[in-house]
């Protein structure tokens, strides 16, 4: 087991072609990260891999670098396989390898979701793919089916492994992996450590290189505050939390989905901006939760460690922990959302007297002593409500009719009259596309643009509120 970075992190230290070192440096990858630089020396010399580490730590590159190394472009058939839990962590993946793949025109990276009809799907793998990227059930349809072989599969790569196990597909995984040729290389990305990856890990994986990278988070970003709240506080005590701190996005984390639902009931009876994400909603619907919450119109989002795996916020003022996890290593990786790159960020957890000795050793366990507060220590002076900087509007049209986010800025900024200051992230997908504009806008910008047109025609506009 390594937890040290070794001295040096540039990319060319490694073995690889010089023309995948010149997409690194286009791409601004100037050097490895940890994970990176302990475990790309171990998976370009062929050998199999466990590794974990937190969200963000850029464990895609991690394997998609020797995944393109190993690659034969002039071999049509599929020589590498990525599992990962979802359409949403199927398509980041399909992309950034996408990108690292830029040097070489004819590699095709294809990737393999439910969600989406078979048929096409099988034609593209009859037209060949070098690697696939894909969710567990949907590359079982494959098999069966016979639309995918994997005979000639050099690399099966796990991603996410952690949740794919959280999301019940053990016996997928292990139906897919019976189907990859014994020589092959297997690596296993994973944010924890739960005891079901060791099962998988010692059933598949072939004197696999261990690299975990705990990591610290500097103390000096992250602010870490516990308060002591009674059983029955719990839930007010969030608001309270809220209207103290006034953090513009929060992600607030709870153990259970029925304490997701209670605290979602409270915070909206009281006013807040708040969403939550579980395993109910459907791709659609979580992509509109996501959104909202990403461009800064909703407060608060509520969520099961669950259902919050993989996400990767990048302004985060705050982490809430209404319940604080039995697991130290779950708790790291909780509050490392917040405080990224340059920004502060509050990691603010409630804990009953029986929570105390479970967050001493969490703690410890970050070398620190646990910095206790009362809930009367804060200041309830500010009793404005908290409220979103920004509105979603939704625009009924996306991709399928070609919207790109320059035609809605276009349309707002030109004849419409207002500012790109007043704009902010625009997000076509397939039927919709959304768009952040100033709060105090809104209302005028729904008018506008449903009275005028986008990319010459008359579109349905409406804001999201929550
Ligand atoms: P993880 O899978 O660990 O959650 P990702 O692979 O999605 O993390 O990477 C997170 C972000 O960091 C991505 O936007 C990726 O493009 C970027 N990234 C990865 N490696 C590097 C690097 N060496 N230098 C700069 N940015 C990087
Ligand atoms: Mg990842």
């Amino acid at each position: 087991m390594s937890d040290t970075t070794p001295a040096n992190t540039s990319f060319n230290a490694l073995p690889l072609s010089p023309a995948l070192l010149a997409t690194l440096q286009q791409l601004q990858y100037l050097t490895m990260t940890p994970i990176q630089a302990a475990s790309l020396p171990v998976t370009l010399a062929g050998h199999d891999l466990i590794a974990q580490a937190k969200t963000g730590s850029g464990k895609t590159a991690a394997f998609a670098l020797p995944l393109l190394t190993r690659l034969n472009p002039r071999r049509f058939a599929v020589q590498a396989l990525v599992l990962c839990p979802t359409r949403e962590l199927a398509d980041q993946v399909t992309q950034e390898i996408r990108r690292l793949a830029r040097f070489e025109d004819n590699i095709k990276i294809l990737s393999l979701v439910g969600g989406s009809t078979l048929r096409p799907q099988m034609a593209s793998l009859e037209h060949g793919a070098h690697i696939v990227v894909g969710t567990p059930g949907r590359i079982m349809d494959h098999l069966d089916r016979g639309s995918l072989k994997l005979d000639a599969l050099n690399i099966l790569v796990l991603d996410e492994a952690d949740r794919m196990l959280d999301m019940g597909f053990n016996d997928d995984i292990v139906y897919v992996v019976k189907r990859c040729p014994p020589n092959r290389q297997t690596l296993l990305f994973s944010a924890t450590y739960p005891e079901g990856i060791d099962r998988l890990a010692r059933q598949f994986l072939h004197e696999p290189t261990e690299v975990k990278l705990l990591e610290k988070h500097e103390g000096s970003k992250i602010r870490q505050r516990f308060y002591e709240v009674k059983h029955e506080e719990r839930l007010q005590a969030v608001a309270t939390l809220l209207k103290h701190y006034r953090p513009v996005s929060t992600l607030a984390f709870c153990n259970t989905k029925q304490q997701c639902r209670d605290l979602l009931e409270m915070l909206h009876a009281q006013g807040f901006h708040a969403l939550t994400l579980n395993g109910d909603l459907e791709q659609r619907e979580r992509d509109q939760v996501l959104i909202q919450f990403a461009n800064r119109s909703c407060s608060v989002l509520v969520a099961t460690d669950v259902a919050a795996r993989g996400l990767d916020i990048a302004q985060l003022e705050a982490v809430i922990n209404v319940d604080v996890t039995p697991d130290p290593e779950i708790h790291i990786h909780r509050i490392g959302r917040t405080g990224r790159g340059d920004e502060d960020g509050w990691a603010l957890s409630l804990g009953s007297p029986a929570d105390k000795r479970r967050i001493s050793a969490i703690a410890q366990m970050m070398g620190d002593e646990p910095e206790w507060h009362t809930l009367g220590s804060l200041q309830s002076g500010n009793d404005s409500p908290l409220v979103p900087p920004m509105v979603t509007l939704q625009i009924l049209g996306g991709r399928k009719e070609k919207i790109r986010p320059g035609d809605v800025l276009g349309a707002l900024t030109g004849e419409a009259g207002f500012t790109r200051e007043q704009v902010g992230k625009i997000t076509v997908t397939d039927q919709t596309t959304y768009v952040a504009v100033s709060r105090g806008i809104a209302r005028e910008a729904v008018r506008k643009l449903s009275a005028g047109k986008v990319k010459g025609k008359s579109v349905k506009v409406r804001a999201l509120e929550n």
